[in-house]
């Protein structure tokens, strides 16, 4: 089979010719036939964090299974341990011991993947495979910070503020939009991220805050110390700022030095209930992802491109 693999960081990426995987008891053997690429996938490629190497890249997956059909992986696999609290709590993303496909297990730029469990594999019927892989990321992060947030919108008045209408910004927009009776506004520097928010929903699209305006929530999908320091500056006494970008920022913490009673909290992807919970939100509400595909020998031009900011929505690998 051929595989798109990360053999050492800030290296092209490698097409291989591999061994087709066998099942391990309790394992399964999907054939992949979409696979989304996330800014995450950039990180892992550059070395910030990540499983030991070779690695094949790839978590948001559409396969075929020879029993279930066509099934989205769930992709933050945990150890599962009995004395794990966070896998028993259903919350493997969290699991100290976590083996995520694509970041520390082989992922989905591959013909074929290992899927732990059974327990993994979601069928999604006549659902599109390309529009519907990046939901296993993309779509399950934003869904599970948008949630988080909510508490903090049930009052008069209530604003919200997204900064990065990238992959996953797109999707918080919708789904805050669907969920929440809320005034939004989108930060980004980018004018076609910024159209695209502001056809997915957002009453403001800017690239600078309105001077005096607080948020009772506020999404940092960029995660730099400029995003996170505006983002403090901006929330509302008692609102929320969830920080779900990777770009490694810090923030000054304490009484008198954020905005009284605002909760900072960090977001990370989501639980296997809540993909199935945004499966069939997306089967009711519909969602209109941006999504564009490439073949996954042009996984390497995938990643340059989404660097470079050039990927307006989601870029998806499709498998032949
Ligand atoms: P993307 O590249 O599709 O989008 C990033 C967006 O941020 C772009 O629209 C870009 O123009 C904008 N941006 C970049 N710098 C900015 C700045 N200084 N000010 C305003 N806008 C800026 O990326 P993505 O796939 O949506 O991922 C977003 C981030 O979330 C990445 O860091 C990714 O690794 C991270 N991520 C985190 C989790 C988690 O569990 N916490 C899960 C998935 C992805
Ligand atoms: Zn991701």
């Amino acid at each position: 089979m051929k595989s798109v693999v990360l053999v050492e960081a800030k290296k092209p990426l490698v097409i291989e010719e591999r061994e087709i995987p066998t099942a391990e008891a309790g394992e399964e053997i999907i054939k992949v036939i979409a696979c989304g690429v996330c800014h995450s996938d950039i990180h892992v490629a550059d070395g910030h964090f990540g499983g030991p190497l070779p690695l094949v890249l790839g978590h948001e997956v559409v396969g075929e299974h020879p029993e279930l059909g066509r099934v989205l992986v769930y992709a933050p696999w945990g150890c599962r341990k009995p004395d794990c609290r966070q896998c028993n709590a259903g919350l493997e993303m969290i699991c100290a011991n976590s083996h995520e496909a694509g970041v520390v297990d082989d992922g989905g730029y591959s013909e074929y993947m290992r899927v732990p469990s059974r327990d993994y594999l979601i069928p999604i019927g006549d659902l599109d495979p390309a529009t519907t892989a990046p939901l296993a990321c993309g779509g399950l992060t934003a869904f599970r910070a948008v949630k988080r947030t909510l508490p903090h919108l049930n009052v008069p008045n209530a604003k919200a503020l997204i900064i990065g209408a990238g992959g996953l910004g797109q999707f918080a927009v919708q789904f805050m939009k669907k969920l929440a009776n809320v005034e939004l506004t989108v930060l980004d520097m980018a004018d076609d991220k910024l159209d695209a928010a502001t056809e997915l929903g957002a009453d403001h699209a800017v690239k600078e805050l309105p001077a005096g305006v607080k948020y009772d929530a506020i999404i940092d999908f960029v995660g730099a110390k400029p995003t996170l320091e505006a983002a403090a500056g901006a929330v509302n006494r008692q609102g929320i700022l969830v920080v779900v970008g990777l770009a490694g920022g810090r923030l000054e913490f304490g009484v008198g030095v954020i905005p009284s009673e605002a909760v900072l909290t960090t977001s990370i992807w989501g639980s296997l209930d809540e993909l199935k919970e945004l499966l069939e939100f997306v089967r009711t509400q519909g969602v209109n992802h941006l999504v564009e595909t490439i073949p996954l020998d042009e996984a390497q031009e995938a990643l340059d491109r989404l660097r470079r900011g050039e990927i307006r929505g989601r870029v998806v690998l499709t498998v032949a």
